[in-house]
């Protein structure tokens, strides 16, 4: 016969598990103690908006303090406070949260979010502490002040508290092996790093210790080029000043703000690990955002703020989680756009920072549909193309001038290697700026230093080669002749007759003097500059560089990482 029933859970039992394992790392407790003390602070900030509170706020602030004597940690808070009634209810029950009925009651009364959810983080302090008191006195008209004990036993005592003051007291009597906790370093420590941005002034020993401002949170007009730099020198000191940044900002289909900042590529830039900080509300999080950001952005450094990502499943969930990856898809968005519009305004910015860039933006093209067709026409690349000469007559290559006053001056340091004076050229200006020499053809060099003399040769004969000589250019060749098949790519050392040659020119007389033909000086040229009685040209080289195809982009990336790190 079926029979129904609710499973009963007991209490003796199951406490000792929430206290040692509600969470994998001890030291978390601070953070979850600490968001209590915003979240009552934030709370009495709403009800003195709805005006149902009308004595006087004050100050607003929470303050650590450490008694070795006693071996205690105490967090205080002037916010809100608890009844006896709410000790009761928030307390006493597990899993119990006020953040729910008190957002649905207020909202719109504030702008900063509460942190608190799912009614635990509280009993996080007992993975540490012997003992935790509460004494608490609510806002509230006539409220009795309440001595909250609880010995780590599920017994509890309730008492009254001689306390005045509005707000709350947690004081934690630490276990013998958690005295490390008694050190006001270590409480530092942990402050900053996980509520360095919660926006309430955090003492200890008197002193303000956290930032509080956490500029992801503003409003992108409302912060200047300098303080998005300020902030990336705040998160990475000591490190060259990033290429450029894009601000996060979206309320839907998902919640989420941040800033990433591009780096410039240096030895001591470690772009093998992700290096973004995600953030809950303000809440550090974790250091590590791999899962949620795009591949091909890796390098990418800064801050992501979402309450959208799940952040109780295992990392490969997070991969497959429908809403991480629009997020990653919106990421990719938000710096394909980035791009354009510094292709658009400033082109030098564009190219110099194509140097550290370009190699990632190939990746995401050859890997992210979306971002391909996003971008595919600021792909740019290096030409032997001179402006001058062009200028008159077709679109000019694109040419790298000293930095004048615009706005990213002084984004990048002046001492860049020689972009200046140095053109590139994204396809389509290639094409139609050879359209009447040569029509559907590129003729491209992949390195530079096996391959000079024929790109001399080329330049002689008045033709434009472009370099695509980084390593994944091996395979970004064979996107672009799978993407244009119109076009012929030809390598500049590959089929020299047909290339250099004009067939219906090749006998014609180019030297009076001597009678040469135009296939004679050329073959005579080339043999000189190679210095070689017989030219032994490479038709099949680029096959043999790939004999099985393209692989899968994505096998690319730990080696493109390996070299930068190499560079
Ligand atoms: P959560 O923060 O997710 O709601 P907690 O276990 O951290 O869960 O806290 C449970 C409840 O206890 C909170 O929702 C709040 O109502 C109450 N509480 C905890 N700390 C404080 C405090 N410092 N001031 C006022 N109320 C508090
Ligand atoms: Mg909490």
């Amino acid at each position: 016969m079926l029979e129904q029933g609710t499973i009963s859970i007991h209490t003796e039992n199951i406490f000792p598990i929430i206290k040692k394992s509600l969470y994998s790392d001890h030291q978390i407790f601070l953070r979850e103690l600490v968001s209590n003390a915003v979240d009552a602070i934030q709370k009495l900030n709403m009800v003195s908006r709805a005006g149902e509170y009308t004595g006087d706020i004050g100050e607003l602030e929470i303050q650590i303090a450490i008694d070795k004597d006693k071996k205690t940690l105490s967090i205080t808070d002037n916010g809100i406070g608890m009844t006896a009634e709410e000790v009761k209810k928030y307390i006493n029950q597990v899993a119990f949260s006020s953040a729910e009925e008190f957002i649905h009651k207020y909202e719109g009364k504030s702008d900063q979010p509460i942190i608190g959810h799912f009614g635990l983080g509280f009993y996080s302090s007992f993975m540490v502490a012997q003992k935790v008191e509460i004494d608490t006195l609510s806002y509230q008209q006539g409220a009795q002040a309440v001595h909250w004990s609880c010995d780590g036993s599920p017994e509890f005592t309730i008492e009254e508290s001689p306390r005045t003051t509005h707000g709350t007291t947690i004081t934690l009597t630490l276990q013998a092996e958690e005295e490390e906790f008694l050190e006001s370093a270590r409480i530092k420590n942990l402050v900053k790093t996980y509520c360095d941005f919660m926006p309430v002034p955090i003492k200890l020993e008197g002193e303000v210790i956290n930032k509080q401002k956490a500029p992801w949170r503003e409003s992108p007009s409302n912060l200047s080029k300098e303080e998005y730099l300020e902030f990336y020198r705040y998160l990475y000191p000591f490190q060259e000043e990033p290429l450029l940044w894009v601000h996060l900002n979206t309320d839907y289909p998902f919640i989420i703000n941040g800033i990433l900042y591009f780096p410039k590529m240096k030895p001591d830039v470690d772009v093998t690990k992700g290096q973004i900080k995600l953030f809950c509300n303000q809440v550090f999080v974790s250091d590590n955002c791999e899962e949620i950001i795009p591949q091909f952005l890796t390098p990418m450094r800064g801050v992501i703020d979402s309450t959208d990502i799940p952040l109780n499943v295992s990392r490969s969930a997070l991969q497959g989680d429908r809403t991480v990856r629009k997020i990653g898809d919106y990421i990719a968005k938000k710096v394909g756009d980035r791009l354009k519009e510094l292709y658009r305004d400033n082109r030098e910015q564009y190219i110099s920072a194509w140097k550290d860039l370009g190699t990632f933006v190939k990746f995401g093209v050859l890997n992210d549909e979306k971002f391909k067709k996003q971008i595919e026409d600021i792909i740019i690349f290096r030409t032997t193309a001179k402006i001058a000469e062009k200028a008159a007559t077709a679109t000019p290559a694109v040419e790298v001038q000293s930095q004048e006053g615009d706005v990213w001056q002084d984004v990048t340091s002046p001492s860049q290697e020689s972009t200046s004076s140095t053109p590139y050229t994204t396809l389509k200006e290639y094409l139609e700026r050879n359209k009447e020499r040569h029509e559907n053809r590129v003729f491209y060099c992949t390195d530079e230093a096996t391959q000079a003399t024929y790109v001399e040769l080329h330049k002689n004969q008045g033709l434009e080669v472009l370099f695509m000589d980084s390593f994944i250019d091996t395979h970004f060749i064979n996107f672009l002749e799978r993407e244009y098949q119109d076009v012929k790519f030809t390598r500049v050392d590959s089929d020299l007759d047909n290339t250099l040659l004009d067939q219906d020119k090749a006998g014609e007389i180019v030297d009076p003097k001597t009678n040469k033909t135009r296939s004679e000086v050329i073959k005579e040229l080339f043999e000189k500059s190679l210095n070689k009685p017989k030219v032994n040209i490479r038709t099949e080289a680029l096959k043999s560089d790939n004999p099985h195809g393209t692989p899968p982009a994505m096998v690319l990336l730990p080696e493109i990482l390996r070299r930068l790190r190499e560079m």
